[in-house]
């Protein structure tokens, strides 16, 4: 069962995958966007790990919902909000009990990247984050590691796409050749849930 702890951990191990990897993220951005995103995410997940570090949440569902709620209001740009509703919603699915099991999980967050989707209107293949999150989601049900694996060749499966969607659509044709910023800061989030789940132990 995955508790409250857990759900902490993987908010402070995303944290600090995107704090390493910021720099990556922003030169994503700056070939077709406006070089922010690895910042934008650097500082809302510091945020995420000083709120949840004071309140103490004690339930999967106020982690996330806490951790969403401070990625909206610190955050700006596309991925704010986008981030926040992903963790709000899958948070707000996980309802208020104090443990969850990894299917509930992966069915909370499908709920969640159903909400990314009306929010930004965007669909799988349009060079959005949500080309990591819909094969992540899908493949949760199965185990932490494929999620893993499947948001790392959906993130890396956005190169040859146009973006239809978000700052990079601007540049039409010009976006292909490039992987998107977003895809690749979602498949380090479920990295990080890869990473907390293996320390878990039972999950290949
Ligand atoms: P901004 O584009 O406002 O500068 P960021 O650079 O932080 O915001 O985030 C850009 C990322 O947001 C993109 O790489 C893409 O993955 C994601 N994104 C943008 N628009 C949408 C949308 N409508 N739906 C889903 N994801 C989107
Ligand atoms: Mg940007």
């Amino acid at each position: 069962m995955l508790d409250a702890d857990f759900f902490h951990r993987w908010m402070t191990a995303a944290a600090a995958a995107v704090d390493r990897e910021a720099d990556h993220l922003t030169e994503l951005d700056s070939a077709i966007g406006d070089a922010d995103h690895g910042s934008n995410m650097q500082r809302g997940f510091a945020a995420v790990t000083e709120v949840l570090g004071q309140e103490r949440p004690q339930t999967p569902g106020a982690v996330l919902t806490l951790a969403g709620r401070q990625l909206i209001s610190k955050v700006g740009g596309a991925a704010g909000p986008l981030y926040g509703t992903l963790l709000r919603r899958t948070g707000k699915a996980l309802g208020d009990t104090p443990a969850v099991t990894p299917q509930q999980l992966a069915e909370a967050l499908g709920m969640g990247v159903a909400a990314v989707a009306q929010l930004g209107g965007a669909q799988a293949g349009d060079k959005t984050m949500l080309d990591a999150l819909l094969p992540a989601a899908e493949a949760l049900g199965t185990s932490f590691g494929a999620a893993r694996e499947a948001a790392e060749a959906g993130a890396l499966a956005t190169v040859p796409l146009q973006a239809r969607k978000g700052r990079a659509s601007y540049l039409g044709e010009r976006s292909i050749g490039h992987q998107d910023p977003g895809a690749t800061s979602s498949a380090l989030l479920i990295a990080a849930l890869a990473e907390t789940g293996g320390v878990l132990g039972g999950e290949a």
